[in-house]
């Protein structure tokens, strides 16, 4: 059998671990990437001469890496240096209100009853299982699984799993969910802060979300170089296996022919033939036709208000005084509701932000570096940048907001080099489609998890992978759909023997 040919669409994870899992098999494999590098999301700025992480900083389910990369013939310890963290996260609402959580339960739960008595430390310890049920109870059926509609979830828990999926709380939000293990509103709003690793506010994203807690509870690594790194592991693994890779590579088009994937056209009219395609941006960006008409309807058409969270990050070079920044380190708002009510329903950045703090620079004993040091500032923002700027006053209000925040909590920053600022119209220009939206819908609802499309389209030849797609956003997940999508082209091709080499009429393939 001749090697077929596969194109990727972008180089963000999803897209380079589908890209990985194929080149391993003998799939003859091209990715092409808009931008001038690989990682999409995963990457690094430059603040003055120093690279400054941007994206993801929380690296976990780590299984999800070990497996793409074994099934690829290699190791993921041998590939990047990760470092599991024994303090999860640093959490602080004033100057004298801070709690930091641990890998290990009972050191969290000796921390939470310091913290706030020990009736919330065996909240936290009820919610831990909880969390864990959930888990347990999603990841073979779902995260691992095809997309599943309602009733074919039940079908794949089986009646044994019936029960469980009930305790899970699907029809719960997360924030009511939690007022059954935490009376005290802190508790609930670090808790609830998970609903965001998935860009969704937690008083309209399901109870499921509690999942998220359980993922941080069974670990969380620092990866060397930043997460950039495995992005880039996984490319430079791809290309041992065989795979291209070509940044600066804008595809326009998917072209079809007789209703089926036939390969892709670039922004320079350079067209490449292709057996199957798999897309790797945003399905948003696929709905609006961005890659063309033939593709449209393989795509998903997100309104605005239905996207998940967007951010305004500032990448610094700075010396930090007066608090003992961790890696992590999160800044509470005084009030959690009017803070999603001011970004989602009043579409602006908030006053009084959570701040998250990421230190790339301090290892396990939160040891400040001697001079300044690279740090991520991240507040939530609404993914309205496909259709507005955010003004230079905006983004300024916005840091005022932070720093005072900051500040009320002991901590002052002092930049060596101005910061570098994305906004929700830098990310959109980024990734395009999404008006910003970092984690393509928003998972608001219980329906809203079905929602997000699976591997296979209804185009054949294409598939989709990325963090807008099923099992979901964050860095394992976005993997996952990519190894998902791997596996469902593998699986379609080898249940049809016949399948035609692509030909397009008039095309001018490189290759
Ligand atoms: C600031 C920030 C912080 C985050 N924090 C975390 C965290 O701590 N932990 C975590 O797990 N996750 C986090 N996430 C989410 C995580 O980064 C994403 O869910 C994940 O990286 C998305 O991967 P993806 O496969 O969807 O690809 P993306 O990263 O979205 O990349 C898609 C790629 O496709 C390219 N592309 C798009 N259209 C085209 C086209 N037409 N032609 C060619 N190329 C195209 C784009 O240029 C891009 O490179 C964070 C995200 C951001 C932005």
């Amino acid at each position: 059998m001749a090697e077929k040919r596969v194109i990727v669409v972008g180089a963000g994870i999803g897209g380079l671990a589908a890209a990985l899992t194929l080149a391993a098999r003998g799939f003859d494999v091209t990715v092409l990437e808009r931008a001038d590098t690989v990682g999409g999301k995963m990457r690094s700025v430059a603040v003055g001469p120093v690279p400054v992480e941007a994206g993801p900083t929380v690296f976990t389910m780590r299984w999800v890496f070990e497996e793409l990369f074994f099934e690829a013939g290699a190791s993921l310890a041998a590939e990047v240096r990760l470092q599991a963290a024994s303090l999860l996260a640093r959490h602080a609402w004033s100057a004298g209100e801070r709690l930091d959580l641990f890998a290990d339960i009972d050191a969290s739960a000796e921390a939470v009853s310091a913290f706030a008595g020990p009736r919330e430390a065996d909240g936290y310890r009820r919610f831990c299982a909880r969390a864990a049920e959930v888990y347990r109870t999603l990841e073979g059926p779902f995260i691992r699984s095809d997309r599943p509609n309602p009733v074919e979830l039940g079908k794949r828990v089986g009646l044994s799993g019936i029960g469980d999926l009930w305790r899970i709380q699907p029809f719960a939000t997360l924030w009511s969910a939690l007022g059954d293990h935490f009376r005290d509103p802190r508790l609930r709003q670090l808790f609830g802060r998970y609903a965001t690793y998935c860009g969704a506010s937690p008083f309209a994203a399901p109870a499921t979300l509690m999942l998220v807690a359980h993922v941080e509870q069974s670990g969380i690594w620092t990866v060397e170089g930043g997460l950039s790194q495995l992005a880039r592991a996984v490319a430079d693994l791809a290309e041992r296996r065989g795979a291209r890779i070509r940044p600066s590579a804008h595809v326009a088009r998917i072209l079809t022919q007789g209703g089926r994937v036939a390969g892709v056209q670039l922004a320079d009219g350079e067209r490449l033939a292709a057996d199957a395609v798999i897309a790797g941006g945003d399905v948003a960006a696929l709905g609006a036709g961005l890659l063309g008409p033939d593709v449209a309807a393989a795509g998903d058409r997100v309104p605005p208000r239905e996207r998940s969270l967007s951010a305004v990050t500032f990448c610094l070079h700075a010396r930090a005084r007066g608090f003992p920044l961790a890696h992590h380190t999160v800044f509470f708002s005084a009030d959690y509701r009017a803070e999603f009510d001011t970004i989602l329903r009043g579409r602006r950045l908030p006053p009084d932000p959570t701040v998250y703090v990421c230190a790339q620079d301090r290892d396990e004993m939160v040891r400040a570096p001697e001079g300044p040091e690279r740090l991520l500032v991240l507040v939530n923002a609404p993914a309205d940048g496909g259709e507005r700027r955010f003004t230079p006053q905006e983004i300024a209000a916005c840091e005022t907001s932070w720093t005072r925040k900051l500040a009320a909590c002991g901590l002052s920053l002092n930049s060596a080099a101005p910061a570098t600022v994305t906004t929700p119209d830098g990310f959109s220009g980024l990734f395009p489609g999404t008006g910003g939206a970092l984690y393509g819908r928003a998972s608001h609802g219980w329906t809203a998890t079905f929602k997000r499309p699976g591997a296979r389209t209804r185009v054949p030849g294409l598939y989709l992978a990325g963090g807008s797609v099923h099992p979901g956003p964050g860095v394992p997940m976005a993997a996952q759909s990519g190894r998902l999508a791997a596996a469902a082209l593998i699986e379609d091709l080898a249940s049809t023997p016949t399948w035609r080499g692509a030909a397009m009429s008039g095309g001018t393939s490189t290759r």
